[in-house]
This record gives structure tokens, sequence and C-alpha cells, in this order.
């Protein structure tokens, strides 16, 4: 349930977000609130707004006026009552799943996850007395099998990075709610333009607002949303007394400024993938390709069902070995090796090694991410510079690795 303006377009929202009033000295954005604390009139009134009986900020660990502007039109764009803003995308998760989770809780995550999330899961919270299954969530007999009456939480990415595997939203958090479980979803590869997991049924998404959100590759940020209460519970529990990841009110403007191009930038992302994807596919040196958009991805379907688009991110495998790929991706002149994802620049990486370097090489085998596996976020360049450069680069494999064969 949308908490307002739910006639407006996703971009009306994602530009005025809630805010109709008028800004001080009648400013077109919010202002800066750079300070940490706020003063009181009275001590009364500081007594009041600590015991949660008059609305207002107080410290900047627990709100902020710039940060609620964000929150507010965040919520928005995530049809939820409320959203909460971090200091990174792992300062959103770790917030949202210490406010939880209790030692001797059980959580169930999906096979694949992000690097830290996966660590802060195995080699973190089982240090404090929480139980991680590991379950594949594409088999809802497993994952039925897996709950247990201290199952608190059902965790997952869709798509989930490196990989694409997806999930379905809706079945997993059906089954959750049969068992009063909360669905905690990964929304960044998506964004809120092209999936949004509450209304497919689930409770709480998180994000990492460094990539799309943000867009710019310039800041490192998180958010979460979910319903009023919960979002409550972790801003004075997870957020203000656990983990302290606050993000900065010059972070919160940098985001607000990158929604309002969030629509347009999803939409070339897409776009500009669907041609990259086909183009490689079609491409002799490479091996398999993992789109959402492509009719051989084997979640085709529930991709159209659950996403507005297929994204801009790319998984694909070549013919060749790890020291062949490394060559592929050394020869790369536009397209940048770095880690991270959704920026306006084309980024290339190679998980084994960097973003999921975290799991250990058994680990990588048994969660489906091979070593040769490579990562790509297609940028906002003309899609033909971005093509011109990979086929380049894989031209030069592909004569590299057919011509011992030839002689
Ligand atoms: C990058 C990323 C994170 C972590 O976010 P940070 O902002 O780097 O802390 C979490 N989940 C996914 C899917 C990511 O890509």
């Amino acid at each position: 349930m949308a908490i307002n303006d739910t006639k407006s377009g996703f971009a009306t929202r994602a530009i005025h977000g809630s805010m109709h009033t008028s800004q001080p000295e009648g400013a077109l954005n919010p202002p800066l609130y750079m300070s940490s604390t706020f003063t009181f009139e009275r001590v009364e009134d500081g007594a009041a707004l600590f015991a949660g009986e008059k609305p207002g900020h107080f410290y900047s660990r627990v709100s902020n006026p710039t940060l609620s502007a964000l929150e507010m039109r965040f919520a928005t764009l995530e049809n939820a009552e409320a959203a909460l803003s971090f200091a990174s995308g792992m300062g959103a998760i770790t917030s949202v799943l210490w406010t939880f989770l209790s030692a001797g809780d059980e959580i169930i995550a999906d096979k694949t996850l992000y690097g830290c999330t996966f660590a802060f899961l195995q080699h973190g919270l089982s240090r404090f007395g929480v139980t991680v299954r590991d379950v594949d969530l594409n088999d809802l007999a497993a994952l039925k099998t897996a709950i247990t009456d201290k199952t608190r939480i059902i965790y997952f990415e869709s798509p989930s990075n490196p990989n694409m595997r997806l999930v379905d939203i809706t079945a997993v958090s059906t089954i959750a709610d049969q068992h009063n479980i909360k669905t905690i979803v990964d929304n960044t590869y998506c964004t809120p333009y092209l999936q949004q997991p509450l209304a497919l049924g689930a409770d709480i998404v998180v994000h990492s607002a460094t990539k799309y959100l943000g867009g710019h590759g310039d800041l490192i940020a998180g958010m979460a949303a979910g319903s009023a209460d919960d979002m409550l519970q972790v801003r004075v529990e997870g957020l203000k007394d656990m983990t302290g990841a606050v993000m900065t009110p010059l972070t919160a403007h940098q985001i607000m400024r990158g929604l309002k191009t969030l629509e347009i930038r999803m939409d070339r992302h897409c776009t500009s993938a669907q041609t990259i994807a086909t183009r490689l596919e079609a491409h002799p040196a490479v091996r398999e390709v993992y789109y959402p958009g492509l009719n051989s991805f084997a979640q085709h379907d529930l991709a159209r069902r659950q996403m507005r688009g297929s994204g801009g991110m790319i998984a694909f495998e070549l013919n060749a070995d790890l020291a062949g790929a490394a060559h592929m991706m050394n020869a790369l002149e536009l397209v940048k090796r770095a880690v991270s994802l959704g920026d306006a620049d084309t980024l290339i990486q190679h998980p084994a090694s960097m973003t999921h370097a975290t799991y250990t090489a058994d680990e990588r085998a048994a969660h489906g991410i091979s070593d040769t596996l490579l990562r790509l976020s297609v940028g906002l360049e003309t899609v033909d510079d971005i093509w011109a450069d990979l086929a380049m680069a894989l031209d030069a494999l592909a004569i590299q690795e057919v011509a011992p064969r030839a002689a």
C-alpha cells in the first residue's frame, strides 16, 4: 500500500516524492541539513521527542530531515509504508538482520548471494548463535523441509549476484506467510522500477544504493523499505543501537538527484543490455550467456512475470579457461575492470577472484559460482561503442583459441 501519490507515475514520484510542500527560501530541492544534533525549545520538548510522543529530529543517528526526504520519496517508489537509509548496502542488510534475529533463531538463505552478504551470514551471524540454512529457493519442497519453528527470516536476491538466478518472490513469500516468517529481498539488481517485491508478497526490501539508485559510481549507501512498524524497529534497534550505519545528509542529497533519472537510466540499461546479451550469445568465443531477457534464459517466463524489464546486468562464460578470460578482460579499453555495478560506466569483473572471493573455492562450487564466470554491468555509453570494445577483445580471444587448433 502506497502511503500517497498512488496516482502519479514512477518517474513523477522519483522526481517529486511525497514532497509537494514548499522548501525553505523557495528552493527547488530539499536543503542539506548538515547537523548532527537539533535543539530543543524547552527541556520538556526534548523529553517528548525521546519518548516518541512528539515527531521531530534530535540526533542524526536516529533521524535527519534530509534523510527523511529521501526515505519518504523511496517509500513511494517501493510502494512501502516507510523506508530507511543506511551508510552502505551492507549497513542496510546487517541492521535489518540484527533487528529481527536472536541467538537460537534460524534464517534460510538462498544458495547464491552477494559475497559480503554470504560472509555476514556464514562467517558472521553464525558466530552469534544464529543457524543459517542454505536452500535452493527454486526448490519449494526443499524450502518447506528446511522451515522449523525457529525460522524467522527467508532471505534472497533476485536476480542473484553474480549468476543471475531468479527466485519466485510470490511463491516463496506465500510459504513464508503460512509460517509467520519474514521474507526479505535484496532488490539491488532491479531497483523498484523493474521489480517491486513488496507488491509480490515480501515483507522487507534491502538495497545497495551504491549501485543503480545513486547511479554514478560516486557514493556508498544502502536503503530498506517495508511496513512502518518494521522500519521503526530497525531504526531504533539495528540502526541506532547495533550498527550505527547511518547515511550522511550529503549522500542522501546525491541519491535524490540519482532517483530523478532512475526511470530513464533503467530503460537505457535494459535496452543496451538486451543488445549486448544478444550479440554476446551469437559470438563464437562465448559459451553461455545468463540474461533474463534472452529466450534461452532458463527462467525467462518467471522474469517476464515478476520483472518489468530485464535490467543491466549480464553474466557470461567464455569458451576459454581462466587465463583466456583474464586475457579478454585485460584487452578491454572502454569497458572498465572494476567491481560495483549500476553505474553510467560499463564495468566488468571476475566474481570468483573479486566480489565473491569471500566464498571458499568449495563454497563457490556448492553455490553455483563457476570460476570462469564473468559479470558485466552494462552502462549508459553508446551501445555500439560498448559492443565494439567487447567484440575487439572477444575476437582476439577467438583467434588466439582457434589458431593453435587449426595449425
Ligand atoms: C553491492 C551489493 C551489496 C552491498 O552493498 P554496499 O553498498 O557495497 O555495501 C549488497 N547486495 C548486492 C546485490 C550488491 O550488489
